[in-house]
């Protein structure tokens, strides 16, 4: 089996993990209702994408 040869040290170690930190979901308001939804999402709200209707209530009509 492959053993290091010399302990990683500290700073190494942080130094590798200086990319390990994670980002926030990324969130757009949406320009029909001003909702915060996701990029390239149908809105959850009112389930429009691209200045398209994508959901349609049939409930409603
Ligand atoms: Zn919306």
């Amino acid at each position: 089996m492959a053993v290091p040869k010399k302990k990683t040290s500290k700073s190494r170690r942080n130094m590798r993990r200086s990319h390990h930190a994670l980002t926030g979901d990324a969130i757009v308001e949406c320009p029909e209702c001003g909702e915060p939804t996701r990029p390239h999402h149908i809105c959850a709200s009112c389930g429009s994408y691209h200045d398209r209707q994508v959901i349609v209530d049939t409930a409603e009509v």
